[in-house]
């Protein structure tokens, strides 16, 4: 087995990494960081996301495994004093292994630029700078609504529990296949009107958001940042690609919610 470590730069962080590094070669577990079968991330949720975007090319090949070195994460299930016991189980190779859906998205163009494609983990999201943010959106090709406001967030199921979550979405439970759409501060009046709850949207369907000709859009993928003009629109759907957890802990995917967000009272 070969294994890739991602960690964040906190000082807790880099020494629980070399102590995870030291087990690793005691068990004679190869470090590879070009091509893992494993890709360990130490630190928290933000530090896995980071991860499945530095491998996110190896999908079919690769399992993720999240060590947390602060609170608790929603894609980290390992403490940091169980190294030893996450080195052992390794060894005896008896993981067992869950996959989660991830966001397709494809940016096309007014010009002739190539369209771009990205993989969320989490979510995506469309905003403008200080302006109304004015699109068109689309169902399986047919209009559903006009939007106005500050910008749509489009997540997956284990991203539900993140930005979506700040901006009034669902929790959705990551068995259920479909992906999500909400709002940012829509404009509605007697003028305007969009349906202003958050929409779960099955697997077989797809998203276009249709926007207008602007040169100030601030696309987001997860962490990333993508500053663009001269969209025609943004595509979402679940991807077919998937992402692989190895050694994932059965924990209840309610009692991690409860956890993290109510607390034990
Ligand atoms: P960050 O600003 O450190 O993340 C914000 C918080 O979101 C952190 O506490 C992070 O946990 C947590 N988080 C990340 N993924 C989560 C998930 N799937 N479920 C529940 N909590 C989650 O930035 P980051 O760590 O690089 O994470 C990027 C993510 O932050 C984005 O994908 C977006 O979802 C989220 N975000 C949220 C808001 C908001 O709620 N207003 C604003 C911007 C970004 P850790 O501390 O364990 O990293
Ligand atoms: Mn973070």
């Amino acid at each position: 087995m070969k294994v890739a470590i991602v960690h964040n730069q906190e000082a807790k962080t880099i020494e629980v990494t070399e102590r995870l590094k030291a087990l690793l070669t005691q068990s004679a577990i190869q470090i590879d960081g070009q091509r893992p079968d494993l890709v360990i991330s130490v630190g928290g949720d933000g530090t896995l996301l980071s991860a499945f975007h530095k491998y996110s090319h190896l999908l079919n090949e690769v399992r993720f495994l999240g060590v947390h070195t602060g609170h608790l994460g929603f894609y980290t299930d390992w403490r940091d004093y169980e190294l030893e016991e996450l080195v052992n189980s390794l060894q005896t190779n008896q993981e067992q292994s869950v996959s989660y859906p991830l966001l397709d998205i494809k940016i096309s163009y007014l010009d002739d630029k190539p369209a771009k494609h990205f993989l969320a983990l989490n979510e995506s999201t469309i905003k403008r700078s200080n302006r109304t943010m004015v699109a068109d959106v689309y169902i399986k090709n047919e209009l559903f609504e006009s939007f106005r406001g500050d910008g749509l967030a489009v997540s997956t199921p284990t991203g539900s529990t993140a930005y979506n979550k700040s901006i009034g979405g669902a929790v959705i439970h990551p068995s259920i296949n479909a992906f999500q759409l909400t709002e940012i501060a829509s404009l509605n009046n007697r003028v305007f009107r969009t349906l202003g709850s958050p929409m779960v949207i099955a697997q077989d369907e797809w998203l276009e958001i249709k926007l207008e000709n602007t040169e100030d859009y601030l696309v987001t993928v997860d962490q990333l940042d993508i500053k663009e003009s001269n969209i025609r629109s943004i595509y979402y759907r679940i991807a077919k690609e998937r992402i692989h957890f190895a050694s994932y802990r059965h924990m209840h995917f309610w009692h991690r919610v409860k956890d993290s967000f109510i607390g034990e009272g």
